[in-house]
């Protein structure tokens, strides 16, 4: 039964995940209106109840072993949903499990640093899942397409030649390999949204006042970079979907059906680390009985020895004898 919900996950997420060592064309590649053949709404969220009550119980497994981490790198372009991704597919996970770390344009501080100092501090503890809100990926997207980030980045001039994407995609790569090795897992979701509905949320955030907040004019203004962003994106998919952590391009241009495959494979990568409760030595176990039987007899007078027992329908009543009579 389990092994036949792993099957099928693993047969869902297979068209997503970007086979290493394969070159990318998003647009022809991945259609962002992929459903899977599921034609409604409703079948999807309650898909994506069952995945999100798998991750809850293996996120409480993953935290009792506390012995590997869970990094997820969410990527998308304006517009792609990581928000309502994260909100939705991580709503039945224990808080304390979770941390979500967003990356804007990098400080002072940070640019003091190399590149992946500020995403290496925020890593994941082990028995954690880590959720990067962009991520170590942005320094191959919008400092590709924006070069003044470059600049900005204070790097000696051996380090900012041509080669220097070719250069970022190795580290980055190895940098996931030794996370990995050393019991990190990293999970890398890309939502890939059309320009069409790209649009048509710009323009229901100018339209609903709840979501005016949300809009943004150089969100407006990266549009405008459409092109060059699908080739940086199809680039840093080609280069860096590696056998120990590839790429899923996550249709996104319906939301519902985005979120069913972002539950599924943070769900796949949890039962393939397979966590289990530690289990406790005989010796233990023993110490653990006498507990309880010392526990038992501390019961006042009338009351269940284990009111536990009790309301599972075992009842255990201390006796009246020694009572007032
Ligand atoms: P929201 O959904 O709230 O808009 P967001 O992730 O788009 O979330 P913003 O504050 O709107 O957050 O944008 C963050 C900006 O920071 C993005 O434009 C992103 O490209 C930029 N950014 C992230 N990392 C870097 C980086 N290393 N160098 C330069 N810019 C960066
Ligand atoms: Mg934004």
């Amino acid at each position: 039964m389990v092994d036949d919900r792993a099957a099928g996950i693993a047969a869902f997420i297979e068209p997503l995940r970007v086979e290493p060592g394969t070159k990318v064309h998003l647009a022809e590649d991945f259609d962002p209106g992929y459903k899977a053949g599921i034609r409604k709404k409703k079948e999807g969220v309650e898909l994506l109840r069952g995945g999100i009550e798998l991750l809850a119980d293996y996120q409480r497994r993953l935290a009792a072993q506390d012995t590997y981490g869970v990094l997820v790198c969410l990527q998308a372009l304006d517009a792609g949903g990581k928000d309502g991704t994260i909100r939705h597919v991580m709503s039945g996970v224990n808080p304390q499990g979770v941390s979500v770390s967003s990356f804007k344009v990098p400080s002072d501080e940070e640019l003091d640093h190399d590149y992946l100092w500020r995403y290496a501090c925020r890593l994941p503890r082990r028995g954690e899942i880590g959720i990067f809100n962009r991520s170590h990926y942005e320094e191959v997207l919008v400092v590709r397409v924006h070069p003044e980030n470059l600049e900005r980045q204070k790097l000696p001039e051996a380090a900012r030649g041509p080669d220097v994407w070719e250069r970022r995609y190795r580290e980055i790569n190895q940098w996931e390999r030794y996370l990995t090795d050393n019991g990190f897992k990293v999970v890398k979701l890309f939502l890939n949204l059309s320009k069409e509905e790209q649009r048509a949320r710009f323009l229901k955030r100018i339209d609903v006042p709840e979501r005016n907040w949300k809009f943004s004019a150089a969100d407006v203004r990266e549009r405008a970079r459409w092109d060059d962003y699908q080739r940086a994106f199809s680039q840093m998919l080609s280069a860096t979907s590696t056998q120990w952590a590839p790429w899923y391009v996550i249709p996104a241009d319906h939301k519902w059906f985005g979120r069913v495959c972002a539950a599924a494979v943070l769900g796949h990568t949890l039962i393939e680390i397979d966590p289990q409760y530690p289990q406790v030595s005989d010796r233990t176990r023993r110490d653990l009985a006498k507990v309880r039987r010392e526990l038992e007899r501390q019961a006042p007078e009338g009351a269940a020895s284990d009111p536990y027992a009790e309301s599972a329908g075992k009842p255990k009543k201390r006796g009246r004898s020694g009572g007032k009579g």
